[in-house]
């Protein structure tokens, strides 16, 4: 039976942000997903609030492993509606023995080394279509160069854009690390395979959310939590 706990990040500070712990009956991996490092993509936020609101109302089913989401980082961020500052996305170790510099990113390490996530997604939008631009970021999902997870991100690009008629809107995958950001720093200190997901902010919002979840709930099937 899949049981969902609410704890308090960064608690005992004026950072303090809500995350959930789901629990599948089964055995199976720990998967993490992180959401408002920026305050402005809000987008991403509120697929990520979407989706524990459907993990309570049975409407998405982990029945193994365990998903931890973090679905709003930077409140204060979130707020303004602006970016964050300092850019929380820098303020992650950029060595494996190297320290955190912002409450919210400390406390996110801890949790990272407590559960120690074999999967890792952060949700952000940028500004751009991928498919357009090879420099832009809008529509694409991020991962290291010669990561683990560039099969599984291939593969799940493949499958969404199939179910996206115009090709403007196609998924790509671009490979690139980000020293700083808490991508680069989960992948580096524990190993994980660890993506960025970044939907196109200039598209209907309606339509960002609903990709954002796409995306979330085909890595959580490929890792075997979801049916
Ligand atoms: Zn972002």
């Amino acid at each position: 039976m899949m049981i969902i706990e609410n704890y308090t990040l960064a608690s005992f500070t004026s950072h303090a942000t809500p995350y959930y712990v789901i629990s599948g009956g089964l055995p199976g991996p720990v998967f993490m997903v992180v959401s408002g490092i920026h305050g402005n993509e809000t987008a991403s936020i509120r697929a990520a609030k979407n989706i524990v609101n459907h993990l309570r109302q049975g409407e998405l089913y982990i029945y193994r492993g365990t998903l931890i989401i973090v679905p709003l980082m930077n409140q204060k961020a979130y707020r303004k509606r602006i970016r964050g500052v300092p850019d929380l996305n820098r303020t992650f170790p950029r060595t494996r023995n190297g320290s955190a510099k912002h409450p919210l990113s400390v406390a996110l390490l801890q949790l990272v080394r407590r559960y120690r996530p074999t999967w890792y997604l952060d949700l952000h939008e940028a500004n751009g279509l991928s498919q357009r631009n090879p420099k832009r970021l809008g529509q694409s999902i991020i991962i290291k160069q010669g990561s683990q997870g560039t099969v599984t991100a291939r593969r799940i690009i493949k499958d969404i854009n199939r179910t996206i008629a115009k090709p403007s809107y196609h998924f790509n995958i671009r490979l690139r690390e980000r020293p700083g950001s808490s991508r680069s720093a989960v992948s580096r200190i524990i190993g994980a395979k660890a993506f960025t997901v970044e939907t196109c902010w200039s598209l209907d919002r309606d339509l960002r959310i609903r990709y954002q979840i796409d995306i979330v709930s085909r890595f959580l099937r490929s890792a075997g939590l979801m049916w």
